[in-house]
């Protein structure tokens, strides 16, 4: 198996979130960048949202806008309350309303249980889950606000919830990060229970290893590569367009019906590939 295969490329149709409105957290890199420029090949309007380094995502903007549509780069700290509000009101004056929202934003701070600080601990499940449950918040209250429109939409809004494997698997040395997706999953489930009856959709991506900053040291060596290849069955690193066309095939109506789901989008990694020789 030639693992130096990457993720499927030109295959994004170009008028599949055609008016739609997007709002993606932590857009000027990995794998919040991919989906942005994803979301804005297939048609939509896409606000970048970053924390730090304007001009990486004023860049991710620009590439946006040369597919002819529309796309800014609006800071926020997705931590704080009051930049997340003004972040939303901001998107709904300029843009009109906001159709998706990719709760992306997330980050690390490890070490091992007794040395992690509170600091670090705090620092995580700020960003990571009360990040997301402030942009959902938001985002809901313009999609309740807004309504149906059939022409752009069959749900008033969908909210995409990044996760990861590690809502799921256990991962020592990273209880603060772990814990923060276990918590995105239940908040995810939670939601899309309450808001269903407003055809609001809330669905989660949960990636499994891909190039991205977050975890260079996991890949960037050919020896740290083969021991991650070894928990994934598929026999690549992912790559951040493998997240992005997942989240924008989530995303259009084509999965209409998809509501309160996890895609896992791992090459297999939650399949316990420890038990493949007989466990
Ligand atoms: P990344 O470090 O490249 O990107 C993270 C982005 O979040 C950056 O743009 C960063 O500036 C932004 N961010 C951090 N704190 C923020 C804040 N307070 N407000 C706004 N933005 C903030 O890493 P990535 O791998 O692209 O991570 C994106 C998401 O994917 C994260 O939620 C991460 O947990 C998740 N994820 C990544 C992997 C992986 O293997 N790379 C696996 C599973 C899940």
């Amino acid at each position: 198996m030639d693992s130096t295969v990457g993720a499927p490329q030109g295959v994004i149709p170009a008028r599949l979130l055609h008016g739609q409105k997007a709002l993606v957290t932590g857009a000027n890199s990995g794998i919040g960048k991919a989906t942005a420029i994803a979301l804005g090949r297939a048609g939509a309007d896409v606000v970048v949202n970053y924390v730090a380094g304007r001009e990486a995502a004023e860049e991710v903007a620009a590439e946006i806008a040369s597919f002819g549509v529309r796309s800014a780069a609006y800071e926020a700290d997705v931590s704080q309350e009051d930049q997340v509000v003004a972040m939303t009101d901001r998107m709904v004056q300029e843009f009109g309303t906001v159709d998706i929202l990719v709760a992306n934003a997330g980050l690390q701070r490890d070490a091992s249980f007794t040395e992690m600080t509170l600091a670090q601990w705090q620092k995580v499940i700020d960003v990571n889950l009360t990040g997301q449950f402030l942009c959902a918040r938001e985002a809901t209250k313009e999609f309740r606000r807004r309504g149906v429109v059939p022409e752009v939409s069959r749900s008033a809004g969908k909210i995409i919830c990044m996760s990861s494997v590690h809502q799921v698997i256990p991962w020592a040395g990273h209880v603060n990060y772990a814990s923060s997706k276990g918590g995105v999953q239940m908040m995810m489930q939670t939601l899309a229970q309450e808001l269903a009856p407003e055809r609001i959709r809330v669905n989660a991506v949960a990636p499994g290893a891909i190039k991205t900053p977050i975890n260079r040291s996991a890949w960037e060596t050919p020896e740290a590569q083969k021991d991650l290849l070894r928990l994934i069955p598929y026999d690549r690193v992912g790559e951040p367009d493998d997240i992005a066309h997942a989240v924008v095939a989530l995303a259009s109506d084509l999965m209409d019906y998809v509501v309160g789901t996890t895609l896992y989008v791992d090459g297999g990694m939650t399949l316990f590939p420890g038990f493949a020789t007989g466990g």
